[in-house]
């Protein structure tokens, strides 16, 4: 299988698939994607109904990343997905609340966010890669995070031999626990800058520092190159498909799903690449009917669903559910792409209207196209608190504030389509994670006490333990407390790097 960028406009570059993983991101500024989605059949679903999670991993990984050999293959899963890293078993296990609503929990990794599905196995497909291409230079993983990104990043990269992380957040963007992680992060080639600004700013930061030539050279002179653990990187989208087609599985193993029958799934969405890991998996042959693509109030992604047109000139909310507070999912590009069947060229034309316009409408004939695979709607912070309170009133089951956006527009889409299907909330962090804003939603004066003394009221109030990865940050060092102008940046790597 080879590999070629979204925005392939002159001759077609392709790489093999661990030549994509390390590049990260095209020299066009485009994403690279698969020149064709493999399928599976549904004697070939059927036949992974008995495998374990890290089983039907490979069985992914081997249609996907083709120039693997099947050991190294096995070597990244064994290193990713064990009882080490992830504290449950299964590794995403479902929790059930209804026959027909079930909740995919991928939040039982190092960092307590779905994101550790990704980039616990990232690092061992970048120096896998590097060694199959005889690369011995430092890779330097630059992340522009909304919170969970940078701290899974740092977890997954910690002391990983050829490896640098260099973390950037919006200082006033992310949650208090999710700050504490960072700050008390532990390794030696890690570092964590907080930015003024916000995630857009510091995205947007990353990527110039990406495209800047003479940044590059000046890391190429010292034996050192970027590379990336954002979702732009394929290595991180690849694994995020394999939790689809597991918790589908489950449901059959459960006799509550026959093979074949359509499941609906409804994701929080940010960036895009948890959702297009879903749409991927459709079109790979899994039996999804809908994808449910549940927004915060930045509903640029919402509108772009209903309208088809994307349009970034809005303001700007913060809000309870922060790692969906952005304006420019990355990870649509590769759906555009889909959607145009390869044509790098109009891809390049829409992302060149959104650099200078901040919009871009797609043609109705594939607005037609995304809506038979996609519904959507947005939440607000009202709705997110009230369905947080609802859930566990009714289920006595405790989600964070991005699985309850994903649940109340689930609702939605139910009250509105009269669509009975089941479906599955992809869950994407730890209640624990969001405590202020779990707690507001379950007690009243929670305002003046500190985080530490908030996760253990909120442990007391419901009973469901604290993560061990939380449970001790008050104890940790705090090793990262540097705030910075976004135009510091650049300074940021070179200080970083050793580099004048
Ligand atoms: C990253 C993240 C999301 C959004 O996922 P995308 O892949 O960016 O759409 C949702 N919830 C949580 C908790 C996250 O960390």
């Amino acid at each position: 299988m080879r590999y070629t960028t979204t925005r392939n406009t002159d001759e077609k570059k392709m790489l093999s698939s661990s030549q994509a993983i390390l590049k990260g991101l095209g020299n066009d500024g485009g994403l690279y994607i698969p020149e064709t989605i493999p399928s599976f059949s549904l004697t070939e679903i059927e036949a992974l109904k008995d495998k374990n999670y890290q089983e039907k991993a490979m069985a992914i990984f081997k249609k996907f990343l083709t120039d693997f050999t099947g050991e190294e293959l096995i070597n990244c899963i064994n290193g990713a997905y064990n009882l080490k890293s992830f504290s449950n078993i299964k590794v995403t296990p479902l929790h059930k609340l209804t026959d027909k609503n079930h909740v995919l929990e991928l939040y039982h990794g190092p960092t307590c966010a779905f994101k550790d599905v990704a980039l616990q196995i990232l690092p061992y497909f970048l120096t896998t890669s590097a060694k199959k291409n005889c690369d011995k230079r430092t890779y330097v993983i630059l992340v522009a995070t909304s919170g969970d990104t940078g701290k899974a990043a740092l977890e997954g990269f910690k002391d990983v031999p050829g490896a640098k992380v260099l973390v950037f957040y919006p200082n006033n963007g992310v949650s208090n626990v999710q700050k504490l992680q960072m700050a008390t992060q532990e390794g030696k080639n890690v570092d964590v800058l907080a930015v003024e600004g916000n995630f857009d700013d510091t995205q947007t930061g990353v990527k110039a520092l990406f495209s800047n030539m003479d940044l590059r050279q000046k890391l190429e002179d010292n034996n050192y190159t970027f590379s990336s653990a954002n979702s732009i990187n394929w290595g991180r989208l690849v694994p995020q498909i394999v939790y689809y087609f597991e918790s589908y599985l489950s449901l059959v193993n459960e006799g509550t799903l026959k093979t074949g029958a359509p499941l609906n799934f409804s994701v929080p969405t940010g960036n895009f690449g948890n959702i297009l890991a879903g749409y991927f998996a459709k079109e790979m042959g899994l039996p999804i009917k809908t994808l449910i693509c549940a927004a915060n109030s930045n509903n640029i992604l919402d509108d772009f669903i209903k309208t088809g047109t994307y349009d970034r000139n809005r303001p700007f909310h913060r809000t309870m559910s922060p790692s969906m507070d952005i304006l420019i999912s990355s990870n649509l590009e590769r759906l555009l792409y889909l959607l145009f069947d390869g044509d790098g060229n109009l891809v390049n034309t829409l992302m060149k209207n959104l650099n200078e316009k901040g919009a871009y409408t797609i043609p109705d004939r594939l607005l037609e196209k995304v809506k038979g695979s996609f519904w959507s709607d947005s939440c607000s912070e009202e709705n997110t608190l009230l369905t947080i309170e609802n859930t566990y009133k009714k289920y006595n089951y405790l989600i964070d504030t991005h699985t309850a956006v994903a649940q109340f527009v689930y609702k939605q889409y139910q009250k509105s389509t009269k669509d009975t299907t089941p479906c599955v909330i992809v869950s994407t962090a730890s209640p624990y994670k969001f405590n202020s804003s779990v707690a507001k939603a379950l007690m009243k004066n929670t305002e003046s006490v500190d985080e530490i003394t908030l996760l253990n009221k909120v442990s007391e109030f419901t009973g469901v333990p604290i993560p061990r990865s939380l449970d001790n940050l008050d104890k940790k060092e705090i090793r990262f407390k540097d705030i910075i102008n976004k135009d510091k940046m650049l300074q940021g790597v070179l200080n970083f790097l050793k580099l004048q």
